[in-house]
């Protein structure tokens, strides 16, 4: 207290009689959408209370949960200010990204348009339907003014647009507060005709409201339906925890956007989350069931990166990248735990739980990013990839593979480790070990934390310091088969009799099968010496003009075969020899029957729960 009261009276002291009519510091937004049609927003934002002479305004360039750059303020324009009487101000363009004018401490009102036509988690889309507004992407802000409390008011384009968002309500139902910028930043926003359901969920003696709010074309029985899901991933993630991360307000918003118009998309907040698709929940099986998937991702985020929240994301800079070492744990883990939920509550039969495993496996010990990045240094490519753009090329399908996937990898194969050499633990008693000593307290963690919470989550330092040196600091791949059998599961390959020429994206559109990106250090193409821009015109005797001779060709070789390859490059025809191998992709199946122990079979039944009987599979 003592040290409030003598702030405020050296700023008497200095400011003099300015300070007499000081005013309290606040910002308040208001959104129009008169203009949607054409996906324009006129915003004004009132600055009341800035000291100084001069006043600075400005559009973020980085978005929490997104980690390259962008330059949101490439969209905006019209930009005017007034005093507090409404006298125009003249505004000077200080930077690419901010604005400045002359202050006023009783207010500066800034007024420009917006436009946004990108409707995900990471940019705001607007139209007659919907205006899905991600704040960084959309509001300016003032970094002086960055504690100062927030109002935000919405006028509709249409009667029938309601409002999901994690902000505060007030008694109006289109205005809303926040206690500061970094929380108002936080807090996606969307407004349309879409349907709300809410159900309470009990956590530790308190109960929590959850709602789903879904803008889709369909109808209120294809939303009813998709909330029983979400009821059972968020029962069977608080399992996990132990609990429900303490919520804001007592509330977690799933805010989903499933219009045609959008850009598939998830993207985690502190008490809600953006879930975009292309598809309406109808169609879901045409997209392998991406609504839950994204939902199960999402909603295990309010614990792991919210609330466990990597130390160097905090405060988050919305001026330049936020780069973190620790994304194999706070996406990679996550990862992990949103497939193996979908496992847990029936969404997935085994084949599929083990087709997706499989796939995290595969990408781990075959891809050649490993070869060049531990998973935290492969955390820091995040700013080059996480919806980066840039024109140059990269040799990232040769040094990248994603964090997601290495530390879904990683996951599972920690799983798997802590199961065998601790009977009766998980990696569940190191997530609830992290929750309590990390998450719960909100200290935000270092790589040495995450490690500590290994060690006192399976009692036993030396294997926890032993992980991290591998497999974290390092670049070892861990023995899956040996982990896998465990649970009475194979690993082997999936195709032992396919010639291969090794993963390759082809372009037929000219005649010939064009190299469209990068050749793969390791298979028979990169060691035939042929690059992207290649034109394949024949394999052997076989033309391959087309897909279907593609295939054809290629089901005509068996591993080891030697063969030639014609192509032309820069406008040449050349021929080179390829030694085709064996198709490396591996496969998860389980042990015959006679052959898997009971030990093995209980150890995957305590993993991904009881087997489905014969005739549900
Ligand atoms: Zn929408
Ligand atoms: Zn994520």
């Amino acid at each position: 207290m003592l040290s409030i009261f003598r702030r405020t009276a050296i700023a008497a002291l200095v400011m003099g009689s300015a300070s007499a009519f000081a005013q309290t510091p606040a910002v308040d937004y208001a959104l129009s959408f008169d203009n949607a049609v054409h996906h324009e927003a006129t915003i004004s934002s009132t600055f009341t209370g800035a000291k100084g002479e001069y006043l600075d305004f400005r559009m973020s360039r980085s978005s929490p949960g997104r980690y390259a750059i962008h330059e949101f303020a490439k969209n905006v324009y019209d930009v005017t200010a007034v005093d507090h009487n409404g006298k125009a101000l003249d505004v000077e363009r200080v930077s690419p990204y901010a604005w400045r004018v002359k202050n006023d401490p009783a207010g500066v009102k800034v007024t420009y348009t917006l436009f946004a036509n990108r409707a995900d988690g990471t940019y705001s889309g607007i139209d007659e339907t919907h205006a899905h507004l991600n704040f960084p992407a959309t509001l300016m802000w003032n970094e002086a003014l960055a504690d100062a409390p927030v109002s935000v008011n919405f006028t509709p384009f249409a009667k029938d647009w309601k409002v999901a968002t994690q902000l505060a309500k007030t008694s109006d139902p289109f205005s809303f507060t926040a206690p500061n910028l970094q929380y108002l930043m936080d807090s996606p926003t969307e407004l349309s005709d879409m349907d709300i359901v809410s159900w309470k969920q009990e956590s530790a003696g308190k109960s929590y409201t959850i709602n789903l709010a879904v803008h889709d074309p369909g109808t209120f029985e294809d939303v009813e339906a998709f909330v029983e899901k979400a009821k059972k991933v968020v029962a069977t993630q608080m399992d996990v925890f132990g609990e429900l991360a303490d919520f804001d307000y007592g509330e977690y918003t799933f805010i989903a956007c499933y219009m045609p118009q959008v850009n598939g998309d998830g993207m985690e907040h502190r008490n809600s989350t953006i879930l975009t698709n292309v598809l309406p929940l109808f169609e879901t099986e045409l997209g392998h069931n991406s609504h839950i998937r994204t939902l199960s991702h999402e909603f295990f985020h309010s614990w792991n990166v919210e609330r466990i929240r990597p130390a160097d994301l905090e405060p988050f800079d919305f001026t330049q990248a936020n780069p973190t070492t620790n994304l194999w744990f706070a996406e990679g883990f996550t990862s992990y735990y949103g497939e193996l939920t979908l496992k847990l509550t029936g969404e997935y039969d085994s084949k599929t739980y083990y087709d997706k495993m499989a796939g995290a496996i595969n990408a781990v010990k075959l891809r050649n990013g490993p070869k060049h990045f531990s998973p935290e240094g492969m955390s820091l490519q995040a700013p080059f990839v996480d919806a980066a753009t840039a024109i140059d090329p990269t040799n990232f399908s040769n040094t990248f593979l994603s964090y997601y996937t290495y530390g879904h990898g990683l996951g599972i194969a920690l799983d798997l480790m802590i199961r065998s050499e601790f009977p009766g633990k998980s990696l569940n008693d190191v997530m609830q070990q992290a929750w309590k000593t990390l998450g719960k307290p909100e200290k935000p963690y270092s790589a040495d934390d995450v490690q500590k919470a290994l060690a006192d989550g399976v009692g036993d330092k030396a294997f926890a310091a032993d992980f991290f040196k591998r497999y974290i600091h390092g670049q070892e791949i861990p023995d899956y088969a040996a982990l896998l059998k465990n649970a009475g599961l194979n690993l082997e390959l999936e195709s032992p009799d396919t010639a291969s020429l090794g993963p390759v994206s082809t372009d037929f559109s000219n005649g010939a099968a064009l190299i469209s990106a990068g050749t793969i250090a390791g298979t028979p193409l990169y060691d035939a010496g042929l690059e992207k821009g290649d034109a394949i015109t024949h394999i052997g005797r076989y033309n391959t003009r087309d897909k279907a001779r593609w295939d054809l060709a290629l089901k005509n070789f068996k591993p080891g075969d030697t063969t030639t390859i014609r192509f032309k490059r820069f406008d040449k025809e050349l021929e080179t020899e390829v030694t085709f191998y064996q198709k490396p992709d591996l496969e998860i199946t389980e042990m015959a029957e006679d052959e898997v122990s009971y030990k093995a079979t209980s150890f995957r039944s305590a993993w991904l729960g009881e087997a489905e009987s014969e005739d549900e599979r």
